[in-house]
């Protein structure tokens, strides 16, 4: 079983990243490390360790 479930559909060529200050998620292709919104730091959902 997969202990990190897919939370939102992406294309293929992004990847979804998360604030963890104000909850926002947003799809991007490039590697985005601040959010728009609130300056926090966006954490890679898609990604979620290294390979
Ligand atoms: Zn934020």
């Amino acid at each position: 079983m997969p202990t990190v479930p897919d939370p939102a559909p992406c294309d293929q060529d992004e990847q979804l990243y998360e604030c963890p200050e104000c909850g926002r998620r947003l799809c991007e292709s490039t590697s985005p490390t601040v959010c728009p919104d609130c300056d926090g730091r966006l954490q890679n959902l898609s990604r979620p360790g290294p390979e």
